[in-house]
């Protein structure tokens, strides 16, 4: 099996980078693996950490309508070049922790995605070179408020409510160019498709981003949808599986008002 790599909090607060073990107790690398972590003799039990997102990006940058059958169902065209998107960091969440339904969206969708997360300072890459600056690969969910994307025009609200990124459970640093991505809504299928059916290629993304704006180690790339998206509501559940990765898992839930919102 692939190496692990995961974030996790201890009970006391404390955040480390680690190897996951196959019995679930992390050891502790002294730094994020992308920034030369190296393991050190602290091992810590799986009743005393909460997984948290496999990293901290200063930014999330996204690719719209990156597969064919996607931008179809959308009803545009491929675009001539990767379509770029801004996700806030604080959409980001955990394995297992809720999504949260906003009061603003009548329409949420889900998202199966391929992230990368960039290990290396890159700017104004090649492609070749923006290969070598992929550390690994996690699995995301791009979660959609669809109606706030069409009424908006652009898509900041409707990408970047609180929650609206899940992300994990680990990285591992290879994928098979022909890896299956699935989604599963409370357990039906509703997304399948080869990696390898992107537009444009992890590299080719990278490359391009790079020469907008600088990528940071711990930063996230997500690379589009394949075709099957829809919508969400409060108690669903969404899986979504991509070979030699594993799965990511979170459920939806009501957003509820916090005292100092609700006072008039
Ligand atoms: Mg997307």
């Amino acid at each position: 099996m692939a190496q692990r790599y995961v974030r996790v909090q201890t009970l006391d607060g404390k955040i480390f980078y680690g190897l996951l073990q196959i019995d679930r107790r992390v050891q502790v690398l002294d730094a994020p693996p992308w920034m030369k972590g190296q393991l050190t003799d602290r091992v810590i039990d799986a009743e005393s950490y909460q997984a948290l997102a496999p990293c901290a990006p200063s930014k999330i940058v996204a690719v719209g309508k990156n597969y064919a059958n996607h931008a179809a169902e959308m009803g545009t065209p491929v675009p001539q070049e990767p379509l770029l998107f801004l996700k806030p960091p604080t959409t980001v969440i955990a394995m297992e922790a809720e999504v949260v339904y906003p009061s603003e969206s009548q329409q949420v969708d889900y998202e199966g995605e391929l992230a990368l997360v960039i290990g290396d300072r890159c700017s104004h890459c090649t492609p070749e070179e923006a290969h070598s600056k992929i550390w690994g690969y996690t699995i995301a969910n791009d979660v959609t408020a669809r109606d706030l994307q069409r009424k908006d025009g652009q898509w900041t609200r409707a990408k970047g409510f609180d929650t609206f990124c899940p992300l994990g459970p680990w990285v591992v640093r290879e994928i098979n160019p022909g890896a299956r991505l699935q989604t599963f809504l409370n357990d039906q299928p509703v997304q399948s498709a080869a990696i390898s059916e992107m537009v444009f290629p992890p590299d080719v993304l990278v490359s391009y981003i790079s020469r907008v704006m600088t990528l940071l180690p711990g930063d996230v790339v997500l690379t589009g949808t394949p075709a099957g998206v829809g919508a969400i509501g409060v108690g669903d559940r969404v899986r979504i599986e991509i070979e030699g990765i594993g799965y990511l898992e979170n459920s939806v839930i009501a957003r509820t008002v916090a005292p100092q919102e609700s006072q008039t």
